[in-house]
């Protein structure tokens, strides 16, 4: 059970992702969430950094598509002006829309990264399908309230389990 709450690889931002590693490893597509990995939470903010992180990844012929638990309205205007494909209302660790994922980027588990903020979302639903799991630190601490809940337990995980700081 502890081993599916451990991520691969635990970053501070999305610019701290190795991608160039990542690319050597086989990795050809990534699972990227939404709110706080990439915009702050329910923000339609994209910073320009990260739109610059979102048009790298061709160089590394890495494939992205955002996969969220948001609404569709929220989902698709982001992925949109991304320019990049969608799965909303996703229900992660649910492993359905990672699947579905899988099937729009039309690559296996094994050639595929999940980024996201949560551990019991992000990387517990990645771990399930055995993709590749990289964890980052959340953009902002504002968020859902459910979310407040799940990240007391995330911080007993984050020492207890995962034991490391994240890497830049
Ligand atoms: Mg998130």
């Amino acid at each position: 059970m502890f081993k599916l709450l451990k991520p691969n690889l635990y970053v501070a931002r999305l610019e701290d992702i190795p991608l160039e590693q990542l690319s050597q490893q086989g990795i050809r597509g990534l699972i990227i969430d939404l709110d706080n990995t990439i915009t702050e939470w329910n923000s339609f903010e994209i910073k320009e950094l990260v739109f610059h992180w979102f048009k790298s990844l061709p160089e590394y012929g890495l494939k992205p598509c955002l996969v969220s638990n948001n609404s569709r309205e929220r989902v698709q205007q982001v992925a949109d002006r991304l320019g990049i494909p969608c799965v909303y209302k996703a229900g992660k660790p649910r492993r359905k829309a990672f699947r579905k994922a899988l099937e729009i980027l039309e690559l296996k588990p094994e050639e595929t990264a999940v980024i996201g903020d949560q551990v019991f979302t992000d990387v517990l639903g990645g771990n399930r399908l055995y993709l590749k799991t990289i964890l980052v630190v959340p953009m902002t601490t504002r968020e859902f309230i459910g979310t407040r809940f799940m990240r007391r337990l995330e911080r007993l995980v984050l020492t207890h389990i995962i034991k490391e700081k994240p890497g830049r």
